[in-house]
């Protein structure tokens, strides 16, 4: 294991923003991991996975540990269900591919979400009406101070949207080394429900759709409406879609009777962010080579030579000016470091 100084991290974040770590090292075993740990103890530490949800606005004064674990297999089963384990630096939609390919139902609606396998219990991730909560049974990490292994139930993880555990209570404290789902080996729960997955099968005339179908529905959507980050840097949606109690939304619908909203709760009403930033009239606006992209609001993008500094101020200047519209405080769901 070679201890890189002064690395560029410019390859490894999406938004392909060029900052640098203090320290970098590619871990690929538990074993390399623990022993990085014991020979580094004082060192601050900062995890890395595929860099797909974080926007680096610095240079980071750390020892960066991009955590490269692989491995999946099929641990345990039973006529209805396999419980998969996947290591952590497993690639998401390559896993759930291989998954699919088993004919394991559970995870083809997060097809092509990028990023790695130990990241996803983080924000919990979530698309096309599934999050990762739905079949998650538990993940494995090692604390990063005290190298103990502990072992996070789905219950003891806290998921919610976008949200877990590991972004509150127990933030930067743990490293995520494994990841175990239980999927459905026989009458699987297609959720065709939401977005335009009918209307892509309808369109490919499937009316019986298998898990690989729903699969390359996403697939498609996805690529007909988010920029690819190798063609385009970004980090996906860029803000959460904010939960109002329903009492203050009101309010705001009486200025704004056109506001979408969905039902969360009796209490509780969550609004479209895209939306909020496309009546601002941000969408397609470009400031330098940082901006917000042509087809979707929530993303923004770097045109090329975008500095993390630009693009916290696009993202800023959006939440301040959805505020003063709106009255609405919209939060940034990637991680700003
Ligand atoms: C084009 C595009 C589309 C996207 N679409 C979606 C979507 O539909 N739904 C969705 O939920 N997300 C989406 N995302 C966001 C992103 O893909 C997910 O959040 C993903 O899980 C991030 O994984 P990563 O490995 O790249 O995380 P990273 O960006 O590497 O890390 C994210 C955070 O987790 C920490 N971390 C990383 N690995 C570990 C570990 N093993 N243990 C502990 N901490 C760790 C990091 O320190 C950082 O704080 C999208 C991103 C892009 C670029």
């Amino acid at each position: 294991m070679e201890i890189h100084t002064d690395y560029s991290l410019k390859t490894y974040n999406t938004f392909g923003i060029e900052a640098k770590a203090k320290q970098f090292v590619a871990v690929h075993s538990l074993v390399e991991l623990q022993t990085i740990l014991t020979e580094n103890p004082t060192n601050k530490k900062f995890i890395l996975g595929g860099g797909s949800n974080m926007l680096l606005t610095q240079n980071i004064d750390a020892l960066v540990i991009h955590v490269d674990l692989k491995g999946k297999e099929v641990i345990d089963e039973n006529d209805d269900y396999a419980w998969v384990e996947s290591q952590a630096g497993e690639n998401w939609h390559e896993f759930v591919l291989w998954t699919i390919d088993q004919n394991l139902g559970g995870l083809e609606n997060l097809s092509l979400i990028p990023g790695n396998v130990g990241t996803t219990p983080i924000q919990n991730i979530g698309a096309y009406g599934v999050e990762i909560k739905d079949s998650f049974v538990l993940c494995e990490a090692l604390h990063i101070e005290t190298q103990e292994h502990v072992v996070f139930k789905k219950e003891e993880c806290k998921f919610g949207y976008r949200e877990s555990i590991f972004k509150n209570e127990v933030k930067d404290e743990f490293i995520i080394t494994s990841v175990v789902f239980k999927l459905t080996k026989r009458n699987h729960q297609l959720n065709t429900s939401y977005g335009a997955i009918e209307t892509e099968l309808a369109n490919q005339h499937i009316s019986k759709p298998t898990l690989k179908d729903v699969s390359n529905a996403v697939i498609a959507i996805r690529k007909s409406k988010l920029p690819d980050p190798k063609e385009l840097g970004n980090s996906g949606s860029f803000f959460k879609n904010p939960v109002l109690l329903k009492t203050d939304f009101e309010k705001i619908q009486k200025q704004f009777p056109v506001i979408p909203h969905y039902v969360v709760s009796d209490t509780e009403v969550k609004v479209p962010a895209g939306w909020l930033i496309e009546q601002a009239g941000f969408k397609g606006k470009r400031f330098g080579d940082a901006g917000i992209h042509k087809n979707q609001a929530l993303v923004l993008v770097n045109y090329g030579h975008a500095t993390g500094q630009e693009i916290l101020e696009v993202a800023h200047n959006i939440q301040e000016t959805i505020l003063k519209t709106y009255g609405i405080q919209i939060e940034a769901e990637v991680n700003i470091i």
